[in-house]
C-alpha cells in the first residue's frame, strides 16, 4: 500500500523479523517506530542507520541500510563472526581495584578495539577502594596505558566521583561498556541512565516473546548527551577469531618497529635482528606489555595464519 516518504532512522533494537527504529529527521523525529524489513536487506544490528518509510498504523518499513563506520563482532554458535552492534565510536574498558585488574585482559580489549577501529577509554571504577596498600600498583598499571596515549578516567559509581567527567566523554558518540564481571558496569550504567528506558513489559509486547529480548543489544540515550549500546553479549566483547598479525598491530607502541625485523616472518620471540626485541632492550617497549603480547600470541589457535 501507500507508504510515507523515505527518511533516515537509527536502529534501537531488533527482534527477528521486526526492528525498532528511531526517526532521525522530519515530523516523527525522536519517535520509535516498529518496522518490518523489506526483502533482501543485509542483516541489521543495533546502531545501524537505515532508510525507512512510515506506514499507516504507526509502523514502518526499512528499505535500505546506510554504510557503517564501525562494527562490533562476536562469534555466533557456529563460530562465524557476526556483527552485534554498528557505528560504535568508543569502547569503555572498565577496570577496578576489585576484582584485581589483569593487564593481559586490558590488552586484549585494547587489541580488539584497535582492530575494530574504535577509540578505547579506560574507566577506572571503584576509585573509593584505592588504599595505601594498592595505590602504587594500580597507578603503575594505569600509567603504562596513559603513556601509550590512552585516556584513563578515574570514577566511582558508588560515591559518584568522576561521573561528570565521564558524562562529558560520552557526549556526541555511541559508547559500549566492556570489562570483567564485578568491575561495576551495571552500577555505572544505572548511575548514568537513571530513568529506566526499557520497560520490560513494552519490550516483551513488542517482540511477542519476552525471554528473548533481554539478550538483544539495545541503544539508549544518555540524558546528558551521547548514546549507549548495551547487552550482556556486548559487555563480554573481547578478542575472538583474531590472528597473530592483528594482535601485533593492536599493540600501538609496536607499530614503529614493525617491518624492520631481519626476517620477514619474524615472530618476535628470540630471532636475531628482531626490531621489537631491540626496542624492548632499549626501553622503548614496556616489558609488561611484551609479556602480555606473548601470552596473547600463545593463547591463539596453533594453526592461525599470519
Ligand atoms: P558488573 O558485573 O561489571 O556489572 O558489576 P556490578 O555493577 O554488578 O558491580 C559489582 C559490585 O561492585 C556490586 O556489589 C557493586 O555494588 C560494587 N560496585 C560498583 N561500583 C562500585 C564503586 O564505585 N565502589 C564500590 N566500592 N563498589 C562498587
Ligand atoms: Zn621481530
Amino acid at each position: 500500500g501507500d507508504l510515507g516518504p523515505e527518511q533516515k532512522g537509527l536502529v534501537i533494537a531488533h527482534f527477528g523479523v521486526q526492528i525498532e527504529v528511531e526517526a532521525c529527521e522530519g515530523e516523527l523525529k525522536g519517535q520509535r517506530i516498529r518496522c518490518h524489513l523489506r526483502a533482501n536487506l543485509p542483516a541489521l544490528v543495533t546502531g545501524d542507520y537505515v532508510v525507512w518509510r512510515p506506514g499507516h498504523q504507526g509502523d514502518g518499513v526499512v528499505v535500505a541500510q546506510l554504510p557503517r563506520h564501525s562494527e562490533l563482532c562476536r562469534p555466533d554458535p557456529r563460530g562465524q563472526l557476526k556483527p552485534v552492534a554498528a557505528n560504535v565510536d568508543q569502547i569503555l574498558i572498565v577496570v577496578a581495584p576489585l576484582p584485581e585488574p589483569h593487564a593481559n585482559l586490558i590488552d586484549r580489549y585494547l587489541v580488539a578495539a584497535e582492530h575494530a577501529g574504535i577509540r578505547p577509554l579506560l574507566v577506572f571504577n571503584k576509585a573509593d577502594l584505592v588504599t595505601e596498600d594498592n595505590q602504587a600498583s594500580l597507578e603503575a598499571l594505569l600509567s603504562v596505558y596513559q603513556s601509550l596515549g590512552y585516556a584513563v578516567l578515574s570514577v566511582s559509581a558508588q560515591s559518584r566521583t568522576g561521573l561528570d567527567q565521564l558524562q562529558q566523554s560520552l557526549k556526541g558518540c555511541i559508547s559500549v561498556f566492556v570489562g570483567q564481571s564485578g568491575v561495576g558496569k551495571s552500577s555505572l550504567v544505572n548511575q548514568l541512565l537513571p530513568e529506566v528506558q526499557t520497560p520490560v513489559g513494552a519490550l516483551s509486547e513488542f517482540s511477542g516473546k519476552g525471554t528473548h529480548t533481554t539478550t538483544t543489544a539495545r541503544l539508549f540515550h544518555f540524558p546528558e548527551g551521547g548514546d549507549l549500546i548495551d547487552s550482556p553479549g556486548i559487555r563480554e566483547f573481547a578478542l575472538s577469531h583474531i590472528d597473530r598479525q592483528i594482535v601485533t598491530e593492536g599493540f600501538v607502541e609496536f607499530r614503529p618497529w614493525l617491518g624492520r625485523c631481519r626476517f620477514r616472518d619474524c615472530q618476535h620471540q628470540h630471532e636475531p635482528g628482531c626490531a621489537l626485541l631491540g626496542a624492548l632492550a632499549e626501553g622503548h617497549i614496556d616489558p609488561k606489555r611484551m609479556e602480555s603480547y606473548r601470552a596473547i600470541i600463545h593463547s591463539l589457535p596453533v594453526n592461525t595464519s599470519y
